[in-house]
């Protein structure tokens, strides 16, 4: 299965609407990181160079399906006309007034911003009534929101739907991210390392059995180590544990061993008393943990051990940190797996979300192969799934 490229699209004299991740974090109206926004420009670039006219619309935060000021794409349109040097036109209410209309009257230098999509209940419903609405005097989809692709939502696929196939294509985001992501599925170059981190073992299990089939390390960090070492009958003291969860890693073991792949887990850790940001940290050099203590990253000898895997590895993928890495004095686990990765020689792919911010806090992000701007699509398309999104975009 292929997707349709951008590129493919005859653009000339079209009208295009195009589905972007605009999801950026905003306080008291100020974007305090435009990362997403950047990372459209390719394509909102070349559609504007090779179309007659564009307007882009995103999903910003979970508001419920009705306006709220504190959600408005509004400061997202100031920022895109800026980088763009083009002049926004914002269009809130496209449900009772068609968007026919807007774009007919749009200048050369004009682009549509449509307010947020979930201010609309017809989103997330995937309802083809608003996505009609969006669709409305356009003559072409385009989707680079990657980030919103696992999502069955009006814009991502009903509003798809409605031109025929060869009239709808994936941005230059999406494509990448596709690139990257898809292969270490099949056959990437080994040996090849899965680091898991990150709060529950639930959130990471469905990924972890697919990878399962095409990974030779798995390496384990974060608060789910602790329902490992548990499962293991080391004693973790306060640590966190899903005891309703010890049946799914004995899966995974056994899963492991069929497959002979190897499975490693903390060594030793860093502890605290107490879930605190000012906790004082204390190593303890052995992997049981004392009654009063909780492991909240992985020690030095671990790290030791996870960095040389790493270092030794064709591919590896790391999705979630391997402590409380928000607090410094639990975050070298996580650095230590991000500089190991920076110095790998092999195709390095940092999986979305918390990982991503312990790469941006080591200042590593640019020795990466690739880092995923979708937390939540990316572990679904490395479960296997065909995301809704992307299914509308296949050849
Ligand atoms: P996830 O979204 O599943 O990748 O989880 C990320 C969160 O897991 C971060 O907020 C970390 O602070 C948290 N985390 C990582 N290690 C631990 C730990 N040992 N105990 C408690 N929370 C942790």
């Amino acid at each position: 299965m292929q997707l349709r490229r951008l590129e493919d699209l005859d653009l000339k004299n079209k009208k295009v609407l195009v589905r972007l991740d605009l999801n950026v974090p905003i306080k008291n109206g100020k974007i305090t990181d435009d990362t997403r926004i950047k990372a459209a420009l390719p394509t909102i670039r070349y559609i504007a160079e090779h179309a007659k006219a564009f307007a882009l619309c995103s999903h910003l935060g979970r508001p419920k399906g009705a306006p709220d000021p504190q959600y408005s794409l509004e400061p997202v349109g100031v920022r895109l006309a800026e980088l763009l040097h083009k002049e926004v036109v914002f269009v809130e209410d496209y449900v009772s007034e068609p968007l026919e209309q807007v774009t007919n009257q749009l200048d050369a230098n004009q682009f549509i911003l449509l307010e947020n999509l979930r201010f609309y209940p017809g989103e997330t419903a995937n309802d083809r009534n608003f996505a009609e609405h969006l669709m409305n005097g356009f003559d072409l989809y385009v989707n680079d929101g990657f980030g919103a692709v696992h999502r069955a939502h009006a814009s991502v696929c009903a509003a798809a739907e409605l031109v025929s196939p060869d009239c709808r294509a994936a941005g230059f985001l999406i494509e990448k991210e596709v690139e990257a992501l898809s292969p270490l599925l099949k056959n990437p170059k080994g040996p090849f390392t899965v680091i898991m981190g990150g709060a529950k073992v639930s959130d990471k299990i469905a990924v972890i059995y697919s990878l399962l089939n095409s990974c030779n390390n798995l390496l384990i960090g974060g608060a789910m180590a602790y329902t490992f070492l548990k499962y293991r009958g080391v004693e973790v003291g306060s640590s966190k544990v899903e005891l309703d969860k010890l049946d799914l890693v004995d899966s995974i073991y056994r899963n492991a061993e069929q497959r002979k792949v190897r499975i490693e887990i903390p060594l030793d850790h860093i502890c605290a008393t107490e879930f605190s940001e000012h906790a004082a940290p204390l190593l303890v050099p052995e992997q049981t943990i004392p009654a009063a203590y909780m492991g909240l990253d992985i020690g030095p000898r671990t790290s030791e051990l996870y960095e040389r895997i790493i270092k030794s590895s064709g591919t590896v993928l790391w999705n979630g940190p391997m402590g409380v890495f928000e607090w410094d004095q639990f975050a070298k686990g996580s650095e230590a797996v991000a500089k190991a990765m920076a110095e790998c020689q092999g195709t390095t792919i940092v999986g979305g979300g918390d990982s991503v911010a312990a790469v941006n806090k080591v200042g590593s992000a640019d020795k990466m192969t690739h880092i995923s701007t979708g937390g939540g699509a990316s572990l679904e398309l490395l479960e296997g799934k065909i995301l809704p999104g992307l299914r509308v975009l296949y050849q």
